[in-house]
């Protein structure tokens, strides 16, 4: 599995997945971001949670998973995109677990070395406020699209108290807010679930995000679906964020808000492939609380989708390398 690049992932028929060094995918580990197309990298944060955390402790387990559930190839393609592109593990973000706004800062330091040496990251976490630091990063110069998995719209105000505004529950309205992401270039599948209110999907409806429920998923069918995804993310550069509480419960009970009644791993993995053709910029997991995940079926399914996403995203990646690099 060596292109000479220094690049490579270890061969599973010569060294056995179980053993070895850790890392996700059993990729090469680095600091230094030179070089790496795509930087797969965890954020062990959970300081958003409102609710049941754990999440802080998913990097660690999703890596663990995709060693063993994770080989090189592709069945649909039947290559693989850690020869197609260099990928690396560039390890954890640095958090501090007992203060949200210097997390924050700590993760958005992180990714600002990765973007600055023009790698697209692929992220595990971590709990939903993740991605906030992440695209105050790469989306800095412009919003980019958003192609949000979830059984909740994260599009709240606030919980608790108007103070404090940052939590797993108001990431993409405060993503909105800053400019991060484009509503109108934003879609929102699996929403379901009792709500807090009557409003609960109040900013996303009011900004122009579109938002499919699971009601409206299962009416229209995936491949309706696929194509509402291409059309509302369009031609511009796309963020991808997938709560793992977006599949239905039976599979990923490992969540801080497990919800009953939506789609499965093959909906899933159907979706992230669609995404072929999509300018991606990034993407992450997020949600998986290991303490929760007695035998971790829900990092086993977040570490192939995140296989899934580094299948799509190398090709979006060999389509925008700079010539010469
Ligand atoms: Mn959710
Ligand atoms: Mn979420």
């Amino acid at each position: 599995m060596n292109d000479g690049s220094g690049f490579s992932v270890k061969d599973p028929l010569l060294t056995p997945r179980f053993a070895g060094h850790i890392s996700f995918f059993r990729l090469p580990v680095t600091e230094d971001p030179a070089g790496v197309d795509i930087a797969v990298c965890g954020v062990p944060f959970d300081g958003g949670v409102g609710n049941r955390n754990g999440a802080r402790l998913g990097p660690r387990q999703i890596r663990e998973l995709s060693v063993n559930a994770v080989k090189p190839y592709h069945p649909i393609s039947n290559s693989s995109p850690f020869q197609r592109c260099r990928f690396a593990d560039l390890g954890d973000a640095p958090v501090n677990p007992i203060d949200l706004g210097h997390s924050l800062e700590l993760i958005e330091g992180f990714y600002r070395r990765i973007h600055a040496a023009g790698a697209l990251p692929l992220t595990a976490g971590g709990d939903h406020l993740v991605p906030l630091p992440i695209l105050r990063v790469i989306a800095r110069d412009r919003p980019v699209g958003l192609v949000h998995l979830d059984a909740h719209a994260d599009t709240f105000d606030h919980f608790f108290d108007a103070r404090f505004r940052y939590n797993h529950g108001t990431t993409f309205r405060r993503a909105a807010e800053e400019g991060l992401i484009d509503p109108k270039r934003t879609i929102q599948i699996g929403i379901r679930g009792p709500r807090f209110g009557p409003d609960d999907l109040g900013f996303s409806l009011r900004s122009g995000m579109r938002v499919v429920t699971i009601e409206e998923f299962f009416e229209l069918g995936l491949a309706r679906v696929i194509d509402e995804i291409a059309r509302v993310a369009g031609d511009g550069p796309t963020y991808v964020s997938i709560d793992v509480d977006a599949l239905d419960a039976v599979y990923v009970p490992g969540t801080g808000a497990p919800e009953i009644g939506g789609f499965g791993p093959r909906e899933a993995i159907a979706m992230i492939r669609g995404l072929a053709g999509l300018e991606l910029v990034g993407a992450d997991v997020v949600e998986v609380s290991p303490p929760l995940d007695s035998g971790g079926g829900t990092a086993r399914i977040a570490a192939v989708l995140m296989f899934e996403l580094a299948e799509v995203m190398a090709d979006t990646r060999l389509a925008r390398r700079v010539p010469g690099r």
